[in-house]
């Protein structure tokens, strides 16, 4: 089915951008690489009189590193530019692997990590990750520029708490995760991921701190609850011993959970309780960064 007609505006400003989307309110929608977004217009899904096409922007491409060590992800990078750009793969070695997979070619090509956080599809791979990073929404509106936690700023499946009228500049990873060990893993059995679970290790004079996200099981990324204290102490293999029955207990634990196309409640809350030990296994097995 064809979308229905729609006036497509190709600003070349984010001003112009914002003027656009001010002026026809929810009769717009910023567009990127439209993977998501055309796809859900043909289906009637969502239907939209003017399409603002962000793609000639460019201050929303790229990778920069901040003076303070943390790094700027724009808005319009594609997953296939991020998973060799080199500055991210400094900053975060872990995160090209996840962009690598992601959906496929085609989708790589032309679908950006901005379009992939607005949409706030559950079943997706940058979100769980760049949780656990504690990246930073950078949003530009009517009022302004404004921050917000990723953790925030994903309220729900399909829902965040992006005004129409707001255009996505930047993620901003902050310095701390630069120098975290982050693993990533994921299953699906249809294009998008069924379950993933991010595990981040910190270490620091106290000893080391692990945490772990899991994402597309719910309908945003939720943090599982930190290690008990018995385990956060415990040597490496000790840890991948004992681990079982922190994840058993956490991943029981997880509200929000539903049956649908990836599997039921209880399947992904197993899924869960593989990868957080997978994860676990890989994090310890990583070099400690500075
Ligand atoms: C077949 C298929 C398989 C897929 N598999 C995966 C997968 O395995 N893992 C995964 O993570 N994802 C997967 N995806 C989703 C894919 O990652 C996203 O489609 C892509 O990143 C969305 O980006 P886009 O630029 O195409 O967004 P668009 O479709 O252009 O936009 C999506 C939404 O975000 C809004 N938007 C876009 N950019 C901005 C901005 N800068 N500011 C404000 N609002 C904005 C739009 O208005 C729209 O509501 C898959 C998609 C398809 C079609």
């Amino acid at each position: 089915m064809l979308p229905s007609r729609f006036a497509l505006h190709r600003p070349r400003a984010v001003e112009e951008a914002l003027e656009l989307l001010e002026k026809y309110g929810e009769a717009a929608a910023p567009f990127a690489g439209g993977t998501e977004l055309l796809v859900a217009m043909k289906a009637r899904v969502l239907r939209y009189d003017h399409i603002v096409d962000l793609k000639a922007i460019q201050p929303l491409r790229g990778v920069q590193r901040l003076p303070d060590a943390g790094v700027m992800i724009g808005a319009l990078s594609t997953h296939r530019e991020l998973s060799s750009d080199p500055i991210l793969r400094e900053a975060l070695p872990t995160y090209g692997l996840l962009s690598r997979d992601v959906a496929n070619a085609r989708v790589r090509a032309s679908g950006t990590i901005g379009g992939n956080l607005c949409f706030a599809e559950p079943h997706a791979d940058p979100p769980a990750y760049l949780c656990i990073a504690d990246a930073v929404m950078h949003l530009v509106g009517p009022a302004g520029r404004r921050e917000i936690a990723l953790s925030e700023f994903l309220t729900g499946e399909f829902s965040t708490d992006r005004a129409h009228d707001e255009i996505l500049i930047g993620i901003r990873v902050p310095p701390s995760a630069c120098t975290s060990r982050i693993a990533y893993e994921s299953i699906g059995h249809l294009e998008r991921p069924a379950v993933n679970v991010a595990c981040r290790a910190d270490s620091g004079d106290g000893g080391t701190r692990f945490r772990f996200v899991v994402g597309a099981a719910c309908g945003r990324p939720t943090e599982l609850p930190s290690l008990p204290d018995h385990l956060a102490i415990m040597s490496g293999e000790e840890q991948l011993m004992h681990i079982e029955e922190y994840a058993g207990a956490a991943c029981d634990e997880l509200d929000d959970v539903a049956d649908d196309l990836f599997g039921s409640a209880d399947y992904k809350r197993h899924l869960a309780r593989v990868l957080v030990r997978r994860t676990l296994r890989k994090v310890l097995s990583m070099e400690a960064r500075s």
